[in-house]
């Protein structure tokens, strides 16, 4: 497994739509594994392919178990990884709801953002087997980011409101 160097939203890659995946062989779970490994390095809940140059239909996902000496329960959706490649978002709910986002390639910087509260949507798994799943709240905050990316769309794009979008400096 490799950490692949993240790319960051002054690269104009981030602003392309990615290609449809269609080789369904070793590389791609190569590059899947290299993805999470990346991820979990820079402490993200979610990776998609244009975030390391790949430009590729294909997000990684993972909400981390709290660790040991934490206050905080465990995020329910904690503790699964989820692989979706060529993914399709195919019902939204009509209700939209705010939450808080970051993004490894915008290091440093929170928005609030509006997205429908739940989605059902069709991928592929690594084996190319088709997947439906629908799902809520911050992980279904987190597929709506990474398909974002698969569309080089960045989550900035989705705040009106300049008091939404702010900046935190680590402290140490
Ligand atoms: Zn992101």
């Amino acid at each position: 497994m490799t950490i692949r160097r993240i790319i960051y939203a002054n690269d104009k890659r981030l602003k392309q739509k990615s290609d449809k995946v269609t080789r369904f062989d070793a590389a791609l779970k190569q590059l899947a594994n290299d993805m999470h490994e990346t991820m979990q390095s820079f402490n993200g809940v979610g990776i998609a392919g244009p975030q390391i140059g790949v430009m590729q239909r294909i997000f990684v996902a993972e909400i981390p178990p709290n660790r040991d000496g934490d206050d905080e329960p465990s995020h329910p959706q904690s503790g699964q990884t989820y692989i979706l490649v060529n993914p399709q978002i195919v019902r939204v709910a009509k209700k939209r709801v705010e939450g808080r986002e970051g993004c490894l390639s915008i290091p440093t910087w929170f928005g609030y953002v509006e997205r429908p509260e739940w989605v059902e949507l069709i991928a592929q798994d690594l084996n190319g087997e088709q997947i439906t799943l629908k799902t809520d709240d911050l992980l279904g905050r987190i597929f709506q980011h990474e398909i974002d990316h698969l569309n080089g769309v960045l989550y900035p794009e989705h705040i009106s409101d300049p008091t939404k979008f702010w900046q935190e400096l680590p402290s140490d």
